[in-house]
């Protein structure tokens, strides 16, 4: 008898997902997740409880179909091999993942099994490899990158095909206790549920996108990061046709991109991708990265995005760019302690869409934001923010500022701040560095890195 060993990674869902279509088509199925203790060791509590809730929604989306889903706990490494030969299975089947770590394991464990395996794209729109420039390699700059890519004829989205499940070889790891229930719906129903109640809004998406107090996107970034469901069936279902779709379109062909930069160059994890960055010097001053992790830099767009990902797991896209900067170019940071902060504590951090996108922020990645490029927080506040109602939300202390002064408290006379109830440096802290000043120190640091 084939069985088939399907195993789930980050494609926690039924639909299209062509692992388990092949699992499927290939004999007595063994659907598995594996807890891997390293993994679940960085991740953030919150992130880990999107994640056992996402697999207790798969697990009984196998159920209603008259399956389970077997969870195993330890490295895969060591795991699988031994299990799949004491359950005799016939052949493996997973979606890639061109993380450079998963990588490395799944070669590892690849190369260690003497059964067949099916390794498949399901998590990307087009798999890496398939758009090249030229000269045969990624785009290093995405505008030609999409331009290909909108021409390139994609894979449908699958059915979730019938399954024959073999008989559970095993009783299931028990899941560590979720702490605190996702404030949102997980799993594959909780994704097309956010799917649908974008879609209406999706012709004011584009104007929309950039405001943080407007729920204006599609909010499916963990979904995507966790596959709850797959890119293609997002394609599909919003369609490409329309300007405001294509719009939409265009952010999953930058997540796409990214994760081609990564497949093709894993270095870029932890270096940066332009060399002439290298050596940049920067400060790291760890108290200035703990005001900026605290949301306490007295900028008070920049604390706000910062409360917000610390309250929620999650910051909005422009936040995102906001803070980063501040970071990088503001503080002297180096983008790899903003990376490594925001991984291990946004919902869906995911290695090749934060590192591309911080590497954006600082100026170091392909097609970067040029270095001389430094957002100023207040312009950037008052136009993105501009009634000041993301940072009352984040900042209640700051509430009873007007639309003009809440975007630079420091700037306003101890009067007028005491009337409502402001005190600098006690409830609210003054900037922790000046703007003027920290942008032609940025400008001189970045131009030395670039004279070496
Ligand atoms: C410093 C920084 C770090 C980031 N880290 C991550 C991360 O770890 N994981 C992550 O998924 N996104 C990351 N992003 C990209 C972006 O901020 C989020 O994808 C977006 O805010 C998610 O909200 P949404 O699903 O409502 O997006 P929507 O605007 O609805 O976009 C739809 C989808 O397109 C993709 N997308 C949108 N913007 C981008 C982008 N700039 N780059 C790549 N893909 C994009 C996402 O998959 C998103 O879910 C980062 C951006 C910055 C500036």
């Amino acid at each position: 008898m084939s069985i088939a060993v399907c195993w789930f990674r980050k494609d926690l869902r039924l639909n299209d997902n062509p692992a388990w279509g092949s699992a499927c088509s290939n004999g007595a199925v063994i659907p598995i997740f594996v807890l891997e203790p390293s993994l679940l060791e960085s991740t953030s509590q919150r992130k880990k409880d999107v994640l056992f809730s996402n697999l207790i929604a798969l697990q009984f989306e196998l159920e209603s179909v008259g399956g389970y889903l077997l969870t195993l706990y330890g490295p895969s490494k060591e795991v699988l091999p031994s299990l799949l030969s004491d359950w005799k299975a016939t052949s493996l089947h997973f979606n890639k993942d061109h993380a450079p770590a998963a990588k490395e394991r799944d070669k590892v464990i690849c190369e260690s099994l003497n059964i067949d395996q099916h390794g498949h794209w399901g998590n990307l729109i087009l798999p890496p490899g398939t758009v090249v420039s030229g000269s045969g390699s990624v785009h290093k700059v995405f505008t030609p990158f999409y331009k290909k890519w909108v021409t390139i004829d994609k894979v449908s989205a699958y059915e979730s095909p019938t399954a024959n499940f073999h008989t559970q070889p095993r009783i299931s790891e028990s899941l560590q206790p979720i702490r605190e229930t996702p404030s949102f719906e997980t799993g594959s129903s909780g994704a097309y549920q956010r799917l649908k109640n974008f879609l209406p809004k999706i012709s004011e998406y584009e104007t929309d996108r950039d405001y943080p107090s407007i729920n204006g996107t599609s909010l499916l970034s963990s979904d995507l990061h966790f596959g709850t469901i797959g890119p293609r069936e997002v394609l599909e279902l919003v369609g490409n046709e329309t300007e405001h779709s294509a719009s939409f379109i265009r952010q999953l062909a930058w997540r796409d991109w990214y994760a081609h930069l990564m497949d093709l160059s894993p270095e870029i994890v932890l270096s940066p991708a332009n060399p002439v960055y290298k050596k940049i010097e920067w400060r790291n001053d760890v108290d200035d990265f703990d005001n900026w992790v605290q949301g306490k830099t007295g900028y008070p767009i920049v604390d706000a995005g910062m409360r917000e990902l610390m309250e929620t797991g999650f910051m909005h896209n422009r936040v995102r760019m906001i803070t980063g900067s501040f970071l990088v170019k503001h503080l002297l940071i180096d983008w790899r302690w903003g990376e490594k902060y925001f991984r291990h504590t946004l919902i869906d951090g995911d290695t090749s869409q934060n590192v591309g996108n911080w590497q954006w922020v600082a100026g170091t990645g392909f097609d970067a934001s040029p270095y001389f490029r430094i957002f100023n927080p207040i312009r950037q506040s008052e136009k993105f923010d501009k009634e000041g109602t993301y940072i009352r939300k984040w900042i209640p202390e700051l509430s009873a500022l007007n639309s003009k002064q809440i975007h630079s408290p420091w700037e306003i006379s101890d009067e007028e701040l005491n009337e409502v109830g402001v005190r600098l440096g006690t409830n609210y802290p003054f900037p922790i560095v000046d703007h003027s000043f920290a942008r032609e120190r940025c400008l001189e640091t970045y131009k030395a890195a670039r004279a070496n």
